[in-house]
């Protein structure tokens, strides 16, 4: 059963939402989901968006925190983008870019892109998603190193607790444990070093000492694989799904001398922060990194339309084009005009708002003064932010610094705790384990932050009292 009447069109008025979510659950598997538990509860319907703001089926306005998943960086209701959607379906809803045909919004959104890029990244490679750009990345550094006659180097060095996308290749870059333990994963030739978490790791240090250990362990990481077998390092300049967590300024201009002094490629996943995330188009500028590829997603068409793509450096560029011959990869909707032509709009909108800069100047520095803020709450050991991205962490007992902190035991769930009483009081803040972050619509302006923030206090207490009333926390 396809459609009963009423479950085929999207107005709100007219959704049975008991009916939808017994069909959710019966046909619809979604991401990342344990749906045995999900039937007990429903799946939240989520109908509208307008600006920062979500409508729930029942008619609840939710502060979308989490940019949809990262990417609804211009906001919801962009008719502007809408328009270029269907102006360019009416013209041409799809043509492949193989056999040396092309489009005009591909065209022009590579060109755009080369544009914003940093220096020497004239070329891109269209995908639809951060996954596919991860996998497409890893095949050009192997057919790079093919290239240069050193076809042994074919290992890749990652971090652990690192997101790099769902695919076979983005779930072994990745560092997700859990992940891992659901299949032959990672695959051969997949690596991983400890992550430059501060608060796990950095104890008994500086942060600026503790960010040259850190990078440190890829050159560890090179010589006990050796060095003439690996071909990249890949990481986020700031980790995403990982929690937020934002390395020393030492880590990346080390881990940019440990590339260069081995010659392997640095590949910046930007899926999260390109785009304005850190207040820069890209975070690897904002980092100090200068890498050899950049694959990105989400922001470029906001969310609109599925789009990712791979930015391609002068050095791997110069190999695949002059001396590569035919690169046997792509995807049916590499270069898709429709998603193209999103992504070109998109990149008006931030670049004629002057998001990127509001980022960097006026809302990043709210977000970060707010969060200092919520550092005063009990629940709370420390808190942090970057651009718009922002953690807290719920502690037990706090302490003088990050390292003195108790947390609770993981099993009793305090994370998720928080985040249902976060959307039942209408803001969205994502749990990852007792970590709670955000990545606001980057057209968030300091007044919403603060409206943002002010509920995410109030489900503090809420999430307080009930670790209280448990037992949880003295
Ligand atoms: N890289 C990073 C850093 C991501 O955060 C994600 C998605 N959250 C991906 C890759 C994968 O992107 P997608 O889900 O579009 O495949």
């Amino acid at each position: 059963m396809a459609c009963e009447e009423g479950l085929c069109t999207p107005a709100p008025d007219v959704i049975d939402i008991r009916a939808l979510q017994q069909l959710d659950s019966a046909h619809y598997l979604h991401p990342f989901t344990d749906h045995k538990a999900l039937r007990e509860r429903g799946a939240r319907v989520i109908v509208r968006g307008d600006g920062i703001y979500l409508w729930d089926a029942d008619g609840q306005r939710i502060i979308d925190g989490m940019s949809g998943l990262w990417c609804v960086n211009a906001g919801y209701g962009r008719t502007s983008i809408t328009r270029a959607v269907a102006q360019q379906m009416d013209t041409l809803p799809f043509y492949n870019s193989f056999f040396n045909t092309t489009n005009v919004p591909a065209v022009r959104l590579a060109a755009r892109l080369a544009d914003i890029a940093p220096a020497g990244f004239e070329r891109v490679f269209f995908t639809s998603s951060g996954s596919e750009a991860n996998d497409t990345a890893v095949r050009m550094a192997w057919r790079y190193w093919q290239l240069m006659d050193q076809p042994e180097r074919q290992f890749i060095v990652s971090r652990r607790n690192a997101y790099h996308g769902s695919t076979i290749a983005g779930a072994s870059l990745g560092g997700m444990d859990a992940m891992h333990a659901q299949g032959a994963l990672p695959i051969p030739g997949f690596v991983h070093i400890d992550q430059p978490n501060v608060a796990e790791s950095g104890a008994g240090m500086s942060e600026a000492e503790f960010g040259l250990q850190a990078a440190g362990w890829l050159e560890q990481k090179i010589l006990a694989v050796g060095p003439q077998r690996v071909a990249a390092f890949i990481g986020e300049p700031v980790q995403g799904a990982g929690g937020v967590i934002i390395p020393p300024s030492t880590y990346w201009p080390h881990i940019q001398r440990i590339c260069d002094k081995y010659g392997i490629l640095l590949i910046a996943d930007e899926v999260i922060c390109g785009f304005g995330r850190l207040g820069a188009w890209f975070g690897s500028e904002r980092m100090g990194m200068r890498p050899d590829l950049i694959t990105f997603a989400k922001g470029v068409t906001s969310g609109y339309v599925p789009l990712g793509g791979v930015l391609v450096g002068e050095r791997v560029a110069e190999a695949l084009v002059e001396r590569g011959g035919d690169f046997h990869h792509g995807f049916t909707y590499s270069g898709h005009p429709v998603a193209c032509a999103a992504a070109l709009e998109n990149l008006r909108i931030l670049d004629d708002e002057g998001l990127v800069e509001r980022v960097a100047h006026e809302t990043g520095p709210c977000l970060k003064t707010a969060f200092a803020r919520l550092a005063a709450h009990p629940l709370v050991g420390h808190a942090e932010s970057i651009g718009l991205a922002a953690g807290l962490n719920l502690v037990r007992r706090k302490g003088e610094t990050v390292h003195d902190c108790e947390p609770f035991a993981r099993t009793l769930g305090v994370g998720m705790l928080c985040r249902a009483h976060m959307f039942d009081n209408g803001v969205v803040m994502r749990a990852v384990g007792d970590r709670m972050i955000v990545a606001p619509p980057l057209v968030m302006t300091c007044a919403q932050i603060d409206e943002m923030v002010e509920r995410i206090r109030a489900c503090l207490d809420l999430t307080l009292e009930d670790v209280v009333g448990r037992g949880w926390m003295d």
